[in-house]
């Protein structure tokens, strides 16, 4: 059976202190729970910049992985307040969320600008956490699986087949993102089906049976069991929830 993944993405909240404190906590409950951390999960998580290095100090040697929320999609230059892939490298991070719906709407991030950054991501042998998710309106008029096919022709479907093997995708409507509404689990596992779909026609079924396929919007301690009982729900993409020890504990045993 296929690990789960874990992923919490913690944005723009969480200071030092808030940052260093989360993650050792987490690790003593994986000390007490050796079981869970050897067997059933990977967690991921993803702090702020600022914490990128020390995050991943701490959590050295156990199951517990740092991703940076973001790149720019130049390895270096005249970018004021921007931080490269090459940069992250030199302080061993080696995961990146690219494509999550408030860096496509609040930073104009195009289908066009995230292929840059993959590449740029795929060149530093970054992992890359992909987000697609269609809007309400989309799924108001049921173009949410053409949204989806789009968002992924333009981006990821113009890798190689060997490289498709440092994607995670994050499926996350982007109408349940942070707001407490969540699409009925049945329609998450269609949209995950027809995502592995997409990926079985265009690379074959090995690809499509071995990528992991999370869902993101809006997941709680309450909900999370229901959405990871899924048959293609390999994990969850976690915000608000991500951000309370306890919450996020419970979703990782749930997992
Ligand atoms: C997210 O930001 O990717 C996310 C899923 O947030 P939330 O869990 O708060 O909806």
């Amino acid at each position: 059976m296929k690990k789960k993944i874990i992923i919490a993405n913690w944005k723009m909240n969480y200071n030092f202190y808030d940052t260093t404190h989360f993650l050792r906590h987490l690790l003593k409950f994986f000390n007490h729970e050796k079981e869970i951390e050897k067997n059933h999960q990977k967690i991921i998580i993803a702090p702020s910049y600022p914490f990128l290095h020390i995050s991943n100090q701490i959590v050295q040697g156990t199951n517990i992985h740092i991703a940076a929320q973001n790149i720019h999609d130049m390895e270096k230059g005249s970018y004021t307040g921007e931080v490269s892939a090459i940069m992250l490298k030199s302080i061993g991070i080696n995961n990146v969320i690219l494509g999550h719906s408030e860096r496509r709407t609040y930073f104009n991030e195009t289908n066009k600008i995230l292929l840059e950054k993959i590449y740029i991501a795929l060149k530093n042998r970054l992992k890359i956490i992909f987000c697609i998710g269609e809007t309400l309106n989309e799924r108001n008029n049921n173009k949410q699986f053409i949204s989806i096919q789009k968002q992924l022709e333009q981006t990821i479907f113009i890798c190689s087949v060997k490289e498709i093997e440092n994607f995670i995708i994050a499926y996350e409507p982007i109408w349940a993102i942070g707001t407490g509404e969540v699409p009925y689990y049945h329609e998450v596992q269609k949209m995950h089906n027809h995502i592995r779909l997409l990926f079985k026609n265009k690379y074959g079924k090995f690809v499509s049976d071995k990528i992991h396929i999370v869902y993101g919007g809006s997941i709680t301690e309450l909900n999370c069991k229901e959405f990871f009982k899924q048959k293609d729900v390999d994990g969850g993409l976690v915000g608000n929830s991500s951000l309370n020890i306890n919450k996020f504990l419970s979703i990782i045993k749930a997992s």
